[in-house]
């Protein structure tokens, strides 16, 4: 019998659990919800063995059969993918969790984790004959889904607010991307790509609107990160993980992962415990979480330097409560001057200069020792979603100039 690459089976209704077909371009749901990948579980079974994955090239393809491209032919790729899952001896001992590690990011094409959801999205919508990609973001999403629109000879059209890190302006103008800045948010960027989208479309222009859960494959690119971490972990999961929350894609996509190992016997035991972390100054999730609510309510001045997490109301914010509430996790808030002292001290103490987003987790892991919601006995993975690299505004550094004849004491 003919092998399949993948064992997608159908789209599901996030809200509803309505079937809909996954061989046409997708949008949301029916019901106006999110759509989810669904796979055929059993089949991935027999194919994927630990084995059978253990000897596949390192990146996120070696999970293909819970990927949604059916054509290996298909797949666009930079290499992203198996990053590594980094033991922080000394920032632990600080901290007072000597067993915390780091999923770093930072090493992924485009130096953001978006590149995974942007491999697999951007894949799967040239397998379906879509044309070219447009999308609002707050930056590093635009830019991973400009270069793989590149190399999958798509167009890509992006709105970003002003505000939003000036390097991705440049990633995106590189890679050959129609872009604007616009004047406000990240949901306002998202009014204006819509509305071009369909006048486009009216002409036939074969655009798809890839914004943040409005197609359901950048979920399943981001799911990878949680397949990694359990293979890192030689089949286990680790007691906490951490993660830092915008649109909540990677919480919801880890979330997803997690539930996909158990079906397919991969992971036993209790699930890890979620965290949603974000920043004080934009954290709707976490203040849904507090008020016991199951959807979020966006604050009035929404503003951070982790601008990767300034997302005032998330699609799938129901879905980010549900992954915390399912797994006894919590959803903290850290102030920007924990992140960045925490993004810091993470580079003194381990020579890794992270991005204020995985920053923030690291500050909310001490956190959460301090409150006693971490005992310092489990296993904690941080997600460092990205590069320090990517906000050099974020140190400050004046050294000394000397003169070419000078003397260094
Ligand atoms: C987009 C982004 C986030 C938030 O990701 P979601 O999965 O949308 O919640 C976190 N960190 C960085 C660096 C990002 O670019």
């Amino acid at each position: 019998m003919h092998t399949p690459f993948s064992t997608l089976s159908h789209l599901e209704c996030s809200r509803t659990g309505a079937r809909h077909d996954a061989d046409t371009v997708a949008g949301l749901s029916d019901a106006g919800a999110p759509l989810l990948a669904r796979y055929d579980l059993d089949r991935a079974r027999e194919l994927m063995t630990r084995a059978e994955v253990a000897g596949r090239p390192p990146d996120l393809w070696r999970y293909h059969e819970v990927l949604p491209v059916r054509d290996p032919a298909r797949v666009v790729t930079l290499g992203e993918g198996m990053t590594p899952l980094l033991p922080l001896p000394r920032a632990g001992a600080r901290l007072g969790l000597p067993r915390l590690l780091m999923k770093d990011e930072g090493l992924v094409p485009t130096g953001a984790f978006k590149a995974r959801g942007a491999a697999v999205g951007v894949s799967r919508a040239a397998e379906l004959g879509v044309r070219a990609i447009a999308m609002p973001t707050n930056g590093n999403a635009g830019a991973a889904w400009a270069c793989y629109a590149a190399r999958a000879g798509l167009g890509a059209l992006i709105a970003m607010p002003v505000d939003a890190p000036e390097i991705t302006r440049r990633e995106c103008v590189v890679s050959g991307a129609e872009l604007y800045l616009v004047d406000g948010l990240i949901g306002d960027a998202g009014r204006l790509v819509a509305d071009a989208v369909a006048r486009r479309n009216e002409r036939g222009a074969g655009y798809q609107d890839t914004s943040t859960l409005k197609e359901p494959y950048r979920v399943e690119g981001k799911k990878t990160m949680g397949y990694e971490i359990v293979e890192q972990l030689g089949g286990r999961a680790p007691d906490v993980i951490l993660y830092p929350t915008g649109g909540g894609v990677g919480i919801i996509a880890i979330h997803k992962a997690l539930q996909e190992l158990v079906e397919l016997g991969r992971l036993a035991g209790p699930m890890p415990r979620l965290v949603a972390v974000q920043a004080e100054g934009c954290a709707p999730i976490v203040d849904a979480f507090a008020a016991g609510l199951r959807s979020s309510e966006p604050p009035a001045d929404p503003r951070t330097v982790a601008f990767g997490i300034t997302v005032p109301k998330a699609l799938g914010d129901f879905l980010v409560l549900d992954a915390v509430h399912d797994t006894g996790g919590t959803a903290v808030a850290v102030s920007d001057a924990e992140l960045l002292a925490a993004e810091h001290a993470l580079a003194r103490d381990e020579g890794a200069w992270i991005c204020p987003e995985g920053a923030a987790c690291v500050a909310a892991a001490g956190r959460l020792r301090e409150s006693g919601w971490l005992n310092g006995s489990e296993s904690v993975v941080v997600l460092n979603t990205g590069s320090g690299l990517l906000y050099p505004d974020t140190v400050a550094a004046a050294p000394p100039v000397l003169a070419a004849d000078g003397h260094i004491p």
